[in-house]
């Protein structure tokens, strides 16, 4: 094939909203839907997808990109498309939105490259795992303990080896519901709570103390808020041993992931590559692991995920939100089901191996 390709001549933006199964809650916030905003790249005869979750308003900022920026490129510019993207949205900032619009765009190409290449895109970036480990994800503040036993007990049964939780919304209830998952998931399975920036750094210090002692909680992501890195060091450098803290999910750029790194804020940084921008920026978040000797772990939307989390050195492990995971299933031919609590993505199937099931996602579409 010619190193340049065919170029850009198709491109489209779908916005889904997805009402959740049930209402939910973490410490500092509730939801009753989410919004997938999908894009599409053709080029050739293939069509790359890439999306991220974000507000429906970010759907109108990557139609602008992909018109203005997009369109009528060789999809293997890809590092000069980048840049006039960052250009383009350089007046009204690179992170939130932008970056989110970026990301879905960036994750679309990655896609469309492999395809082009007719191979997987794991194997495109250079494997070096076959599998990666999950944590089932969820276990909201707004579930009772029968909805927090089910679903954790039953991500324990179906063999994974970390499960997480939130907490923060009722303080003085947290110890309580923290023990209620403990006994759902018994004593061999990791358990992880996230208090998305809850607690106060007091608060945080007392919790986790409790959590080590009663429940043997390994995982206390966003103890106080990811912006507070005074606070996060304070909390990370009186942890109990044993417990790591984690933080990045709000990462949208490498300056970012660099601040939060140097401030020995976090034991595990994590990466959104739906938010950060895309499969490159998680590459660039992985290369500042690498050189802080730091493990990465990905947040939220595991099927953007999985291929990069096997090509990424330090990626130890990825998130399986409940949400997102039942998004995922229901839109996508090539969903890849974890086996004995391991992701691995399929290098038999083109890209990063997913079809969009259009008749079953159209319903959703705003
Ligand atoms: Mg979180």
């Amino acid at each position: 094939m010619h190193i340049q390709g065919p170029r850009i001549h198709g491109s489209k933006v779908q916005v889904y909203k997805v009402p959740t199964d049930a209402p939910e809650a973490d410490g500092t916030f509730a939801w009753d839907s989410t919004t997938m905003v999908l894009v599409s790249i053709e080029a050739g005869d293939k069509r790359g997808i890439g999306y991220t979750y974000a507000d429906g308003s970010t759907g109108k900022l990557v139609k602008t990109l992909l018109e203005k920026v997009v369109e009528g490129r060789a999809p293997f510019d890809h590092g000069s498309i980048l840049q006039d993207l960052y250009r383009q949205v350089r007046n009204s900032g690179e992170t939130g939105i932008s970056s989110m619009a970026i990301s879905a765009i960036d994750n679309a190409l990655w896609d469309l490259r492999a395809r082009l290449l007719d191979t997987s895109l794991v194997s495109l970036l250079g494997s070096v795992r076959g599998g990666i480990p999950v944590y089932g994800s969820g276990g909201f503040t707004s579930y009772d303990d029968a909805q927090l036993t089910n679903q954790l007990g039953g991500w324990a049964e179906r063999g994974f080896s970390m499960v997480k939780m939130k907490v923060g919304t009722h303080p003085d209830d947290d110890l309580r519901r923290v023990s209620v998952a403990r006994k759902a998931i018994g004593e061999s399975t990791d358990l992880f709570v996230d208090a998305n920036g809850a607690y106060t750094v007091a608060q945080a210090l007392a919790l986790a103390q409790a959590f080590a002692q009663a429940s043997n909680v390994r995982w206390f992501e966003e103890p106080v808020s990811s912006d507070n890195l005074v606070g996060l060091s304070k909390v990370r450098a009186r942890a109990p041993l044993g417990m790591d803290i984690a933080a990045g999910e709000y990462g949208y750029t490498a300056w970012y992931f660099d601040r939060m790194l140097k401030a020995n804020a976090i034991t595990v940084l994590q990466a959104d590559a739906t938010r950060c921008g895309g499969i490159s920026g998680f590459l660039n978040s992985g290369a500042l692991c690498w050189a802080a000797n730091t493990p990465l772990s990905s947040h939220c939307g595991p099927s953007m995920h999985v291929h990069v989390c096997c090509a990424v050195p330090r990626a130890i492990h990825m998130e399986f939100f409940h949400d997102h995971v039942r998004i995922e299933r229901m839109f996508f031919d090539g969903f890849c089901e974890p086996v004995g609590g391991v992701m691995c993505p399929d290098r038999t199937r083109p890209g990063m191996g997913l079809t969009l099931k259009e008749k079953d996602a159209e319903r959703f579409l705003t």
